[in-house]
Parts: structure tokens; C-alpha cells; sequence
């Protein structure tokens, strides 16, 4: 069995139509609801959402801003960073993450991951603290928990805030508690591939500090208080009221989703096992939430087209770290020992399909294929 039978649809390598339709009954009843409220922007449902996420993530407050860029524009902007203050983040990351850095005025200081989990690595933290240091972004990638006992006990030495992007990693755990809720604060993105996904765009804050929350709340309209004058400067960075509707219909299922994903993430992890690529390497003591299954072999392009042929659609998560972006070469910074893991990492890696709705039929497609083009 080395391909799939002629006549099968391709895999795509997500799917977020099938999301849309395995949940269109409570989506459509969410959207006609706000639809006949006559409030459309920040109003009940984002309020009763907030409340939703906050008590799923185990945190006293939830934020709901316009995207999970924002959401970290946002908290450095709140805590009072900006020009002149570097935060240290890693490069293997989604481009957001280090947008966001930029958009406060802030330098992104780029350190390395470690090699065995692509994750940050916490001595080279270490490395990177200057005095102008204010902020630690570790990044919780394809569903995968960073090392945050490493990473909070490294920062609280130099007393610096850690701030979760945790927009990949809705309901992941670390020990008894949910990614985004062990830092100072933690954000998420409600994208629509996102485990927990709108249809447009969405993101939130969660955080047990409440002046925090409080200056977030005005900041991401205009700076207002709830008497409409404005305390601080602002933004308009809001969350519709559709959006949290169907955000509010959909988190009752995201544990059954992200269960869904680890059954499939160890289907492939016992399908390709042996096979000469590097599979994902789950630390003990944290629970993935499988955003992306992604292996790393020195032969992608090959592999990739291979699949292709099959019917089988594959990614790039990330293909080009962000220093290599024209667009931000200039407004990043490179901590002390470079990024040589990243820079292998990004030239292996690749993301096989992986979403609640895949067939377990289809993932075995996957697997058979990957194994045919390595026979
Ligand atoms: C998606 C994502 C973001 C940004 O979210 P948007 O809602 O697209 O702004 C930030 N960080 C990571 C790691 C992401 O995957």
C-alpha cells in the first residue's frame, strides 16, 4: 500500500470547513441569536465568554481583544513596556509572536530552542538578560507546553514577567494547571485553524491580575473607562459579539477535540515509529494539545512532493525564522550563542495533517505513504 486509491479527495493539512460543519447547528444558532440581539460588538456574549474561558484556563479574568497578536501587544503595552526594553522570545515561532514585540516599540531578543523539544530553552534565557530586559515570552508551539518550571524560576531570579503564547495551546497542561494560566499572563489566538477557532478573527487574555486585566479592559478601546473617559492611551482591538457567541458554543467540545487529536497524534506516532524521521518528544508531567503534528527529516522536499502526488497536502510551520523576514531583520535582536538549533530545525521540519475531523482511515493514508516513500 503505497498511496491512496484514485478518486479519494485530497487530505488537506487543516481543515477548518469541517470544524465549521461538525459544529453548524450550535454555530448557526449562536450567530442568529446575536444576529437578533442588535448588539454586535462587546456586549453579553463577549462578557459570558469571558467568564467561560477564564474558569476553563483557571484563571480569575479573561480579556477578549481582536486577535492573539494583540492580545500580546496588548499585555506589553499594559505592563508599561515599550522603546528602549528588549523581551526575550524564541525564534522558532509563528511571525505573531514577534509582531507583537514590535508593535509595543520593544526589541524581540531572539534565543535558541532546545534541540530535543523545539521548545525555549531556558539557559539561553539565561544568556540573553541585559538591563533592559523586561519580559520573557516563552511559547507553548504546536500544542506543546514549554518547560515553564525552568522558565519561571529562571525569570523570577531577574524579576522579569513571563507572558505565555499560548495561542497554539488551548486546554494543554502543564501538571494540574492549563497553559497561559502559570505566567503573569497568557494569550491565545482564536484563528480559525486554532483548537479553539472562530470564524474570523479573536483573541483573549487570561490572568489572575486584576489591575492588569483592568487596564487591558480600557486599553483595548481607545483607553476608556467605564465611564468613557479615556485613562490611558488605546486602541480599538475588540472582539465581536458573533465571535464570542460561537466561541462560547464551541468550548464545551475543545477538550473532546483536543482528545481527538492526541488519539490521532499517537496513531501516527505508532505508524511512523522506526522510520529514519525525528518524531514529536513529549516531556512527562505536560499534556500536548496536538495544534500540529509536525517530524523533521533531512529529505522534506522530497517527502513533501511524495505526498503531494498522493493527495496529501503538507506545511511549513515556520519556514523562514524571523530574522530572515526583510521585514523585521532590522528590528530584532539575536541572543548570545545564535540560533543554530532553529536554523537546522527550519531547514527539516514539516507538518503532516492533523485536525478532530481526519479519519482515522486518512491518517493511516498518511502514515502508509510516509512509510511508502521511505521503503
Ligand atoms: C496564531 C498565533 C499567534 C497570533 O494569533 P493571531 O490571532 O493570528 O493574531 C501568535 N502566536 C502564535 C504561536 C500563533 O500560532
Amino acid at each position: 500500500m503505497n498511496g491512496r486509491a484514485p478518486g479519494h479527495r485530497r487530505i488537506p493539512c487543516q481543515q477548518p470547513l469541517a470544524q465549521y460543519r461538525s459544529n453548524a447547528a450550535v454555530i448557526d444558532e449562536a450567530i442568529r441569536r446575536t444576529l437578533d440581539s442588535g448588539w454586535y460588538v462587546l456586549g453579553r456574549e463577549v462578557e459570558a465568554f469571558e467568564r467561560e474561558f477564564a474558569d476553563y484556563c483557571g484563571t480569575g479574568e479573561a480579556i477578549a481583544v481582536g486577535s492573539g497578536t494583540d492580545a500580546l501587544r496588548l499585555v506589553l503595552q499594559a505592563s508599561g513596556i515599550g522603546p528602549g526594553d528588549e523581551v526575550i522570545t524564541v525564534a522558532h515561532t509563528a511571525l505573531a509572536t514577534i509582531a507583537a514585540i514590535v508593535m509595543s516599540g520593544a526589541t524581540p531578543v531572539l534565543v535558541d530552542v532546545d534541540p530535543n523539544t523545539g521548545l525555549i530553552d531556558a539557559r539561553r534565557i539565561e544568556a540573553a538578560v541585559t538591563a533592559q530586559t523586561r519580559a520573557v515570552i516563552p511559547v507553548h508551539l504546536y500544542g506543546q507546553p514549554a518547560d515553564m518550571e525552568a522558565v519561571l524560576s529562571t525569570s523570577r531570579r531577574h524579576g522579569l514577567p513571563v507572558i505565555e503564547d499560548a495561542a497554539q495551546a488551548h486546554g494543554a497542561r502543564i501538571g494540574d494547571r492549563r497553559a497561559g494560566s502559570l505566567g503573569l499572563a497568557g494569550c491565545f489566538s482564536f484563528y480559525p485553524t486554532k483548537n479553539l477557532g472562530a470564524v474570523g478573527d479573536g483573541g483573549a487574555v487570561v490572568t489572575d491580575d486584576h489591575d492588569l486585566a483592568g487596564k487591558l479592559r480600557m486599553i483595548r478601546q481607545y483607553g476608556w473607562d467605564a465611564g468613557r473617559t479615556a485613562r490611558v492611551p488605546g486602541v480599538n482591538s475588540r472582539l465581536d459579539e458573533i465571535q464570542a457567541a460561537i466561541l462560547r458554543a464551541k468550548l464545551p467540545g475543545l477538550d473532546a477535540d483536543n482528545e481527538r487529536r492526541r488519539v490521532l497524534a499517537e496513531r501516527y506516532n505508532r505508524a511512523l515509529a522506526g522510520l529514519p524521521l525525528s518524531l514529536p518528544r513529549v516531556p512527562d508531567g505536560v499534556e500536548p494539545v496536538w495544534h500540529l503534528y509536525v517530524v523533521a527529516t533531512e529529505r522534506r522536499s522530497e517527502l513533501r512532493s511524495f505526498l503531494s502526488d498522493r493527495g496529501i497536502d503538507t506545511a511549513i510551520h515556520y519556514p523562514q525564522p524571523p530574522h530572515r523576514h526583510p521585514g523585521y531583520a532590522d528590528a530584532v535582536r539575536i541572543g548570545p550563542g545564535g540560533l543554530p538549533v532553529t536554523e537546522e530545525l527550519v531547514e527539516r521540519i514539516v507538518t503532516l495533517p492533523l485536525y478532530p475531523e481526519l479519519e482515522d482511515a486518512e491518517a493511516d493514508a498518511v502514515a502508509a505513504a510516509v512509510a511508502a516513500f521511505f521503503a
